[in-house]
């Protein structure tokens, strides 16, 4: 079985600005990124972004707009030598419905989990809210957390 360190994408991975991201502009990767997940994968870990983008829901940005993003992202990874397994994201919000896969609930992880046998006990969630927290004890693996934009590498002792 693998093992994953999944990420909360804003705040963890890219600056949180109070406000949803989603202009390449504003998509700026925090601090000391790279050398973290460099590290999580010479452990052995493998990589997968979890994020909520309720701002597709409330019609302030499309797909196309979240895909563009994640596309830059794995560029940059990719250039750096870091293979990212996958990116989850919820488009949905509350006003106006229900879904199951929005953090705090921990569909988008078991979907994860499951798809790429996945021990959860040896998995890790690095988040910047309480909702990540939720979802990923929910789910069964470690989790920490972070404050917004804190550099990972803080934590990297944290990841076993
Ligand atoms: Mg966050
Ligand atoms: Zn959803």
């Amino acid at each position: 079985m693998n093992k994953a360190v999944f990420l909360d994408r804003d705040g963890v991975i890219n600056q949180e600005r109070g406000h949803y991201t989603f202009g390449l502009d504003e998509f700026v990767i925090n601090e000391r990124l790279i050398d973290a997940l460099k590290a999580f994968v010479d452990k052995g870990f493998m990589l997968i972004v979890i994020t909520n983008q309720g701002g597709i829901a409330k019609g302030l940005y499309t797909h196309r707009d979240v895909e563009i993003l994640h596309q830059y992202l794995t560029k940059v990874l990719t250039e750096n030598g870091i293979p990212l397994t996958e990116i989850y994201y919820c488009p949905h919000h509350p006003d106006t419905g229900k879904c199951l896969c929005r953090k705090p609930d921990s569909l988008m992880l078991e979907k994860a989990i499951a798809r790429f046998d996945i021990d959860a006990s040896k998995s890790y969630f690095i988040g910047d809210n309480e909702r990540d927290i939720i979802a990923g004890k929910a789910a069964g693996v470690k989790t920490i957390l972070i404050e917004s934009n804190t550099p990972l590498t803080t934590i990297i002792n944290q990841v076993l």
